[in-house]
């Protein structure tokens, strides 16, 4: 399992993780096939510099447009402004329903950027199954 990116999104995603700092930035990644197609750079609607949760209304208009475009909901990112790009404990219990193992978004690859060096932000991604993270390799054409 691979999840791949045009360059021109990775930057878009670490512009807007740039621009949310000191907080947690957010978004969501549509496409095919592990090919990212489009990019959402979302609000952080509890921002904190190690929280972030997505506001319901922009995740609901933002899935019926990926929807509408004949795409699928391939993966989430966000960043970690002081921490390493690898999910957190909040991240995996946060993968699934309360309380569940239901997973939130199946099959969706979890992006991470960490910021710790601001001029270097370095990005992971991993799959979170059953609580198990997984890494999954990232490809920039
Ligand atoms: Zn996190």
């Amino acid at each position: 399992m691979t999840l791949t990116f045009h360059k021109t999104d990775i930057q878009r995603i670490f512009d807007h993780c740039a621009a949310g700092l000191p907080n947690e930035s957010c978004g969501m990644l549509a496409g095919r096939d592990g090919a990212v197609e489009k990019v959402y750079c979302m609000k952080n609607a509890k921002p904190g510099p190690d929280y972030y949760e997505m506001d319901p209304e922009e995740q609901f208009r933002v899935m019926k447009d990926i929807r509408d475009a004949g795409l699928q909901m391939i993966g989430l990112f966000h960043s970690h402004p002081t921490g390493q790009a690898y999910p957190s404990s909040v991240d995996v219990a946060q993968a699934y329903w309360p309380g569940t193992q239901l997973p939130n978004y199946p099959d969706a690859v979890y992006v991470i950027v960490s910021l710790m060096d601001r001029s270097r932000p370095v990005v992971r991604g991993f799959s979170i199954e059953e609580g198990k993270v997984t890494e999954v390799a990232l490809h920039v054409l």
